[in-house]
């Protein structure tokens, strides 16, 4: 038995297959589609709202998830060493080993509630598509895939 665990986490994504984004700098949210995120030639994301480019962009909802995988996880592992230990030691006079109830596993968030009611925003000059919130699309900002600044509408 392998004592390591691989876990991948995919990014979840809303309905329209955009990714929920968080500027670290501002906290200005917005979305991308997940084939651009994906895509290894665009390296730079610009944040809508400041305008500076970041290597990670990250949403609490994400972070969340991702905490709320790991814990189920170990309740797994934990459940399951409860059960061996109860096999191991069945029959055993001096010792009875009964496992505790199961630790519950939590439901895992669907991501993208809705907090923010987002408009989807195609950039002139790239022709790419990222989602704003409404209020950026309303004062504007900048293209995320190219840096742009876009106008308001
Ligand atoms: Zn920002
Ligand atoms: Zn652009």
């Amino acid at each position: 038995m392998s004592d390591i665990i691989t876990m991948k986490i995919s990014i979840p994504s809303d309905d329209d297959g955009f990714v929920p984004l968080r500027c670290p700098s501002c906290l200005e949210e917005f979305r991308l589609l997940v084939e651009d995120i994906e895509d290894e030639s665009l390296i730079d994301t610009w944040c809508p709202g400041c305008g500076l480019i970041h290597v990670h962009y990250l949403t609490g909802e994400v972070e969340e998830l991702g905490s709320k995988i790991v814990e189920n996880l170990m309740a797994n592992l934990l459940n399951d060493a409860m059960k061996d230990m109860e096999k191991q030691f069945r029959g055993n006079k001096f010792l009875k080993v009964k496992a505790s109830k199961p630790i519950k596993e939590q439901a895992e968030l669907p991501i993208g509630r809705p907090t923010e009611y987002y408009v989807v925003k195609k950039c002139e000059n790239c022709k790419k598509e990222a989602k704003v919130t409404l209020t950026r699309n309303y004062v504007g900002g900048y293209c995320p895939h190219c840096g742009d600044m876009i106008n308001g509408s």
